[in-house]
């Protein structure tokens, strides 16, 4: 098996394995472990994993031009299904289950491949269910940029999965589409760490009647501004205690599991 695009290597606790340098997260710390009989592979640091080593050359070969796109702010143009038909395809279904994400809930959010991005296309609906555009997480982060929006998205006036929440008595506010989907249909995306008047609004016109504000524990000042706003609804009212190295939902449920991130938002009510 030829390893070498692959750069440089160390020897790790077992014979069959070597260590490299993950080509999808930028790691520097040989987190990519490789079984050099069978091309298993699995990257400790982003979760990528895969039967075929030789795979990650699609990898390496693309990033060049995701890197380019992505300075340019471009959004991918062509998406495809989460499937195993082809190697972007796969390595995309690899991370969304790695994130700890099952095959119904990529039919259920209508889940799909950004090509062009490498990315996980994730729908952005209006209060009806329309479709609106899609939000891409970056398999493959560029700096530190992790996810992609058209230009023209007006997210402070949306809710992300407002459509499925907002008939729900209790929702869970949270800052990223990834975190909300982690928490089903009570789960609800601002797209940042503000609450804006807008998704305010919505709020006003719906079934809600209480809500959890969660967001990450570095956003102090936006969570003071958003408690004041959200008064009439809040069940908990300062920043949530999680579990210890657990910041985000969806977080809790990949390295927790979804029994306990149920259990824990049940706590609530
Ligand atoms: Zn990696």
């Amino acid at each position: 098996m030829d390893l070498r695009y692959l750069g440089t290597s160390k020897r790790s606790g077992r014979k069959s394995d070597l260590r490299y340098n993950c080509p999808a997260c930028g790691d520097t710390k040989f987190h990519l472990y490789v079984n050099i009989d069978t091309g298993v592979y699995h990257c400790f640091h982003c979760g990528l994993k895969g039967k075929a080593v030789q795979d990650l050359r699609y990898i390496q070969a693309a990033k060049p031009e995701v890197v380019e796109r992505v300075a340019k702010k471009q959004t991918s143009d062509h998406f495809v299904d989460l499937s195993e038909d082809s190697i972007v395809q796969t390595i995309a279904l690899n991370y969304w289950l790695s994130r700890g994400f099952t095959i119904e809930e990529a039919k259920k959010y209508n889940i799909k491949v950004g090509t062009e991005n490498l990315t996980i296309a994730i729908p952005v609906e209006d209060s009806d269910g329309k479709f609106v555009f899609y939000q891409e997480r970056m398999i493959l982060p560029v700096d530190d940029r992790k996810y992609l929006f058209p230009r023209d998205a007006q997210v402070s006036r949306m809710l992300f999965s407002w459509h499925r929440a907002k008939k729900m008595h209790m929702i869970v506010l949270v800052e990223g589409v990834m975190d909300a989907m982690a928490l089903g249909d009570v789960g609800v995306a601002l797209f940042g760490k503000q609450l804006h008047d807008d998704q305010l609004a919505l709020m006003n016109h719906s079934d809600v009647k209480k809500a959890v504000l969660w967001l990450d524990p570095d956003a102090r000042r936006e969570q003071i501004q958003a408690v004041a706003k959200l008064e009439p609804w809040l069940l908990v009212d300062e920043v949530l205690k999680t579990p210890p190295g657990i910041k985000d939902a969806s977080e809790f449920r990949e390295k927790l599991g979804n029994e306990k991130l149920v259990a824990f938002v049940k706590g609530f009510t």
